[in-house]
């Protein structure tokens, strides 16, 4: 995962579907960017200031998705997944372009952005790499959830979940980052919901898109979808990564140890503000 040299993409390449809250289709387009400019989202149906960078001062929403917000008011939600992908491909630098509110859902997972990333080839650029160095532990709590940051020499996770729901309970998921583990043990992991929730989440405007074909759904009776899970642990590693997603707005790969018990948006973005507030935490190398 670590190279020595900044990535983005060969050429522009696009693809459309429907978010999962808003319930609207959007159209993104992805363009190759040069060195050290990071991830800028670009909302190309808005007029005057319409860019938007992926980083983790930007997040202003975390409920049941990560938004990000401009400084004009600006908007794009439910971009954890796209993010995770571009992590995953190991891009430092893009441009994409949305003519809507929210990312497409696509299938609930990655793998449908890694295809595209990977469908316009990465092109290795110019200038080194610059990566964050976890120095000392950093850790926040929130109720029963924690996430703690550590030293390390690569990039790992040792993330915890426990749902109530006997089909998912307790499920721990330890991530090693190596050029192949994104795509071979998390980037298919997709998004899920609880059957009981959802009138509650419409009538709060939320899961407007999801269907079966873009989230697991799970009932007092187990899994709904005919198709089954794609690991038996796709849960929590669908959590590591909505974790890895958040996390990169950081704006930077990290080298450092994670270790996390019901993690989610809102403490994932909580972690990120604790660590840059504290200069002897990290190091840019
Ligand atoms: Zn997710």
């Amino acid at each position: 995962m670590i190279s020595i040299s900044q990535k983005t993409i060969n050429s522009k390449i696009s693809c459309s579907g429907v978010g999962v809250h808003s319930g609207e289709r959007a159209s993104i387009t992805l363009h190759p960017a040069p060195c050290n400019t990071g991830i800028i989202f670009r909302r190309i149906d808005l007029s005057g200031n319409n860019e938007i960078k992926a980083n983790y001062k930007n997040v202003t929403n975390t409920n049941l998705g990560t938004t990000l917000t401009n400084e004009a008011g600006a908007k794009v939600a439910t971009i954890e997944h796209f993010m995770a992908a571009v992590w995953g491909c190991g891009i430092d630098n893009l441009f994409i372009d949305i003519d809507g509110p929210e990312l497409p859902i696509m299938d609930g997972s990655s793998e449908p952005f890694v295809f595209l990333i990977e469908c316009s080839g990465i092109n290795v650029q110019e200038e080194p790499r610059r990566i964050l160095e976890i120095m000392k532990p950093v850790r926040v709590e929130d109720g029963d959830k924690f996430i703690e940051v550590s030293p390390s020499k690569d990039f790992s996770i040792d993330l915890h979940v426990d749902f109530a729901h006997e089909k998912i309970g307790n499920q721990t998921f330890d991530y090693h980052s190596t050029s192949s583990s994104f795509k071979n043990d998390v980037c298919r992991a997709r998004t899920f919901g609880f059957k009981h929730e959802i009138d509650q989440l419409h009538k709060m405007g939320l899961a407007k898109g999801g269907s079966l074909n873009n989230a697991i759904l799970v009932d007092e009776n187990g899994i709904v979808n005919k198709e089954g899970l794609r690991y038996k642990d796709e849960f929590v590693r669908h959590k590591t990564l909505d974790f890895i997603g958040d996390i990169y707005l950081a704006g930077y790969f990290i080298l450092g140890h994670f270790k996390a018990s019901k993690a989610g948006h809102g403490i994932n973005n909580k972690l990120l503000h604790k660590l840059f507030a504290d200069k002897e935490a990290w190091r840019i190398v």
